[in-house]
């Protein structure tokens, strides 16, 4: 369970957008456009962020973080990807 407070706060790693909290899986979920691959944003021509990375694809993938003894787990690459 993740307080009210902390879900103020709280805004996805990757992309520093907002965050769905899902009481029942007790998970928080981005479903911005992030790359499939390393889960940091994509432009709008579906090209990752990330230098290194740079894999232009035309899906993408949303983010969710799970949480472990009411600690959300905020890490991009523990995240676990979910195609969209
Ligand atoms: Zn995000
Ligand atoms: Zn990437």
């Amino acid at each position: 369970m993740v307080s009210k407070e902390l879900l103020d706060i709280l805004a996805c790693p990757s992309c520093k957008g907002d965050l769905e909290y899902d009481q029942e899986k007790d998970t928080l979920t981005c479903m911005n456009k992030h790359c499939p691959e390393c889960g940091m944003p994509v432009d709008e021509n579906g090209k990752c962020q990330d230098e290194e990375c740079g894999k232009v694809s035309d899906h993408f993938a949303g983010l969710c973080y799970r949480v472990e003894d009411d600690i959300p787990i905020m890490l991009i690459y523990e995240a676990e990807k979910i195609p969209r």
